[in-house]
């Protein structure tokens, strides 16, 4: 049976190592890291992410503030609170929670954000940096699965990669990520052909799609390690039934909550046949907000022109 690779204890022991070093920067600087978050209207998936980002910050010895805007919120007004963070000098990062209600242009307004404090790694100009492999602030979820690799001994080095999806949050990143570990990398998207056919190919194979069970069993290389990025949330209880046969603990949980959460990869099926993978829940989503702490602190030393 394959190797679980458990987010959850993974994301701890990041949180307790970005905590020392915290300590460390608050005690030769006088000041914590700090990092401010806006959340703009009340998607309730919004709200718990920022709430899970404010709680992992502030018992890591991160400071900040979360600024909550109303949903009607003007571009001028979003606007000028970025500009007036982006001023301050003891803020050294800022993540704006995206979706953005509608009226509001996502990556416009992560366009505005000082480059030197986007911890989220979303801007165009980090974004290059990656691209051209040099250092910079690197989008969170992707660096969480580099972590995975790291923690289950895969070195990507000549082994070939097959990245599922190709969105500038996690597939085009997570391939770059990949490339610089000179893994040979194909990303397939939803106009590739044969699907089965690449994924069978690869030693790595990370989905970052949002459709559940997209990737099958049968699809799934011998030994192969497998990341799981994507989170649907599942309300049909013969899905849930098929997904994960004869599962007591997912069935409490579905007659619990009226739906699960799952990956895009099958996992029941696709866990025997692969050499480690992640599960949903618990698997890259713990990883993300720890990551997002790693490059505050990132952050912060380079605001104060420390390595
Ligand atoms: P996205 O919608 O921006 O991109 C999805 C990608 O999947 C697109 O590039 C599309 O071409 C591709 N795609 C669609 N159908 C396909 C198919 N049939 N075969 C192959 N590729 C297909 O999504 P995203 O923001 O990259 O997120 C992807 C998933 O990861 C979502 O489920 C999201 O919730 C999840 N996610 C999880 C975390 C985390 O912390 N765990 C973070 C970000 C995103």
């Amino acid at each position: 049976m394959a190797e679980l690779i458990d987010g959850k204890a993974l994301a701890k022991e990041v949180r307790a190592e970005v905590k020392a070093r915290a300590e460390a920067f608050q005690a030769t600087h006088g000041r914590p890291p700090g990092l401010h978050v806006v959340l703009v209207g009340d998607d309730p998936a919004s709200q718990v992410y920022v709430r899970n980002k404010e709680r992992a910050a502030h018992k890591a010895g991160i400071a900040g503030e979360v600024h909550r805007l109303p949903a009607d919120t003007s571009e001028a007004d979003l606007l000028a609170l970025i500009f007036e963070l982006n001023a301050d000098d003891g803020i050294d990062g800022i993540l704006v929670q995206l979706p953005l209600p509608d009226h509001l242009d996502d990556q416009m307004v992560v366009d505005a954000i000082d480059p030197a404090k986007d911890v989220d790694g979303l801007h165009p100009f980090n974004a290059g940096l990656l691209t051209v492999g040099r250092r910079g602030l690197r989008p969170c979820t992707p660096s969480g699965c580099m972590r995975m690799l790291e923690q289950v001994g895969c070195d990507p080095k000549g082994k070939r990669a097959l990245v599922l999806g190709r969105s500038t949050l996690v597939g085009k990143p997570i391939a770059m990520m990949l490339l610089e570990k000179h893994a040979t990398v194909t990303i397939a998207h939803s106009r590739t052909e044969n699907l089965g056919d690449r994924v069978r190919e690869a030693d790595i194979v990370v989905a970052a799609v949002g459709r559940p069970n997209l990737v099958k069993g049968d699809w799934i290389k011998e030994g192969a390690v497998v990341i799981d990025v994507g989170i649907n949330r599942v309300d049909d209880v013969a899905e849930v039934k098929h997904l994960y046969p004869g599962s007591e603990k997912r069935m409490r949980r579905f007659e619990k909550n009226g739906s699960i959460l799952v990956g895009d990869v099958d996992f029941t099926r696709v866990r025997p046949i692969s050499g480690a993978i992640t599960p949903v829940p618990g698997g890259v989503g713990p990883l993300t907000v720890a990551m997002l702490l790693v490059n505050t602190l990132t952050a912060a030393k380079h605001h104060l022109g420390i390595d």
